[in-house]
């Protein structure tokens, strides 16, 4: 790691002093203070110097700077205007940096990657997040189908485990599907509450996602296969049947919905939390192909 870096507790309030900064907690502000932590994102971004890097959240620039450093180009969406003129100045020395001033759920980051990077440039999202909206940010951009690779992110523990989780556990659901559709999930690091400044409540996570090249399975209709999932996880004591029952009240009766899960093999009192995503899949296609189009 180079010598020069703003992720230390002594430069950071160095920083926030001399811009009289008050952190936001409402903007999910806590900045990262500890140098290996850095490092190791860095090492299992993916990133060299041929890669461009689109970041969530700079900051101060404590990652940004890191990232500048390894890479061949960094733009990074900041919602708070006032870490504009802060970024300017901890950034100064790096050309191959953009922050762009916008709420990255508003952001149109396709044609952002089009008129930054090149045609033919990995790329690669590496964030620490800001936890409030942790969710909607990662499906935003899966959903966008982007040209990027991975996508390396700091998130609660609890939400990263979500995402990694396998069938049959506690974390295994609506949300473990619908990362696993377009990902390879893999957490990376537990990362302790000491590293942030301000510490945040929740414990901490890295976690790598792996963009596949096609989806992990066939599905007929997606926005049918998600509202599906989420149905069967609907009320996760129930069985599948009985969550499938429910969902499907106005379009199958209980011996259709039975009919439906033997032609896919699946045993209908099973839980919805047993089910693998080709099931899932399976079981998806089946009703869609049975002609409900609702979804
Ligand atoms: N990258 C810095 C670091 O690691 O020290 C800061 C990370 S902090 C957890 C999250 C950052 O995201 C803050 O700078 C916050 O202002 C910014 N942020 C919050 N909501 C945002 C949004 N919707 N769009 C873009 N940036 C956002």
């Amino acid at each position: 790691m180079p010598k020069k870096h703003i992720a230390t507790p002594t430069r950071t309030k160095e920083i926030l002093n001399k811009y009289t900064f008050s952190f936001k907690k409402s903007l999910g502000q806590n900045f990262l203070v500890d140098a290996n932590i850095l490092e190791n994102i860095i090492k299992h971004a993916g990133i060299d110097k041929g890669t461009g890097v689109i970041e969530v959240g700079p900051g101060i620039g404590a990652l940004t700077e890191q990232l500048a450093i390894h890479a061949d180009r960094v733009v990074a969406f900041e919602i708070d205007q006032r870490l504009l003129p802060i970024l300017q100045d901890t950034l100064q020395d790096y050309d191959n940096v953009q922050i762009i001033h916008q709420d990255i759920l508003e952001a149109n980051v396709q044609e952002v990657i089009s008129g930054h990077f090149g045609p033919e440039q990995p790329i690669h999202i590496v964030a620490n997040l800001p936890y409030y909206i942790t969710t909607p940010i990662l499906m935003k951009l899966l959903r966008e189908r982007l040209p990027v690779s991975t996508l390396t992110v700091m998130i609660q523990k609890e939400v990263a485990d979500r995402m990694a989780a396998n069938p049959n556990t506690k974390s295994y659901g609506s949300l473990t599907v619908a990362v696993q559709y377009y990902t390879q999930a893999e957490v990376i690091m537990n990362v302790p509450k000491s590293v942030f400044m301000p510490q945040p409540n929740v414990d901490s996570s890295v976690l790598r996602l792996t963009i596949r090249d096609e989806p992990s399975v066939q599905v007929t209709d997606e926005e049918y296969f998600f509202n599906l999932v989420q149905a069967c996880f609907g009320q996760r004591r129930k069985t599948l049947r009985n969550n499938l029952i429910r969902y499907f009240k106005e379009t199958y009766d209980k011996e259709t919905i039975t009919e439906l899960l033997e032609m896919v093999n699946i045993d209908g009192a099973r839980r919805g939390e047993s089910l693998d995503i080709e099931e899932f899949a399976a079981l998806a296609n089946v009703f869609y192909n049975a002609g409900d189009v609702n979804g």
